[in-house]
């Protein structure tokens, strides 16, 4: 079985349609583990919670879907995330709110765990270092973990209570073995590693192994949306840059 590993959507509606056209040019998927950021900093909340939905996925919440529902504090969000948010909150529908609500944080299911941050902190934690990575493998109880919330498509293997470290790039194999992994497929709708083409992974459990890939998607588009609806300005350009 194939499955769709995707996280940080981020109300882009075209880099999503882009990843799930482009998942069927490697044998497509039969189900979908999302881990969080569905919305916020994007021009298409609703459309893309209602294209999710109908892929029936695995989803937990990330820090952006509890704010935009109003689950967290959008105290600790910097002003640029912060407007994007309220704009957000007000485009949901009573059953995107419905959605983003029912979301777990945590979803443990056969050898991996999904959290949208870390295992210790599943909302909020980045892991973007491997002594952060090494602390977190305490936390986990299964042989495998995957994250988002950086935006970084990357693998941190735990060895002797340590961590190394991998970046991914397009086309890039992971092969699972003994060893406890922490995996990011980098973000589908903001990624912020260089390369602004959306960032997915597909996980074989026949073959025990993870794939990254990259597509590109119509950014001018997204950004005319964003524009339209009067997001705030470094939101709009850092879609082109991939930061
Ligand atoms: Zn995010």
């Amino acid at each position: 079985m194939k499955y769709l590993i995707i996280a940080d959507i981020h109300s882009n509606l075209e880099a999503l349609q882009a990843v799930l056209e482009d998942a069927q040019n490697y044998g497509g998927f039969g189900n979908v583990w999302c881990m969080g950021d569905v919305v916020g900093y994007g021009p298409d909340p609703s459309a893309c919670i209602k294209l999710l939905k109908q892929l029936d996925p695995l989803c937990v919440s990330g820090n952006h879907d509890l704010a935009a529902v109003g689950k967290i504090d959008i105290a600790d969000f910097n002003s640029d995330a912060a407007r994007a948010n309220r704009w957000t909150s007000g485009q949901l529908s009573d059953e995107d709110r419905e959605f983003l609500l029912m979301l777990p944080e945590v979803i443990v299911e056969d050898d991996f765990t999904i959290v949208h941050g870390s295992p210790r902190m599943p909302a909020w934690e980045y892991i973007a270092y491997s002594f952060t990575a090494a602390d977190n493998f305490k936390y986990l109880t299964t042989r495998y973990c995957l994250v988002g919330h950086t935006h970084v498509p990357c693998v941190f293997e735990e060895e002797e209570g340590m961590a190394n470290e991998g970046y991914m790039s397009h086309g890039d194999m992971l092969a699972l073995g003994d060893k406890r992994l922490i995996i990011n497929p980098g973000g589908v709708g903001q990624p912020r590693d260089r390369d602004q083409r959306a960032s997915y992974a597909i996980y074989d459990s026949d073959e025990h192994n993870i794939f990254n890939y990259r597509v590109p998607y119509d950014i001018a588009v997204t950004q005319d949306k964003m524009e339209q609806a009067g997001l705030p300005q470094f939101l709009i350009s850092r879609l082109a840059s991939g930061i």
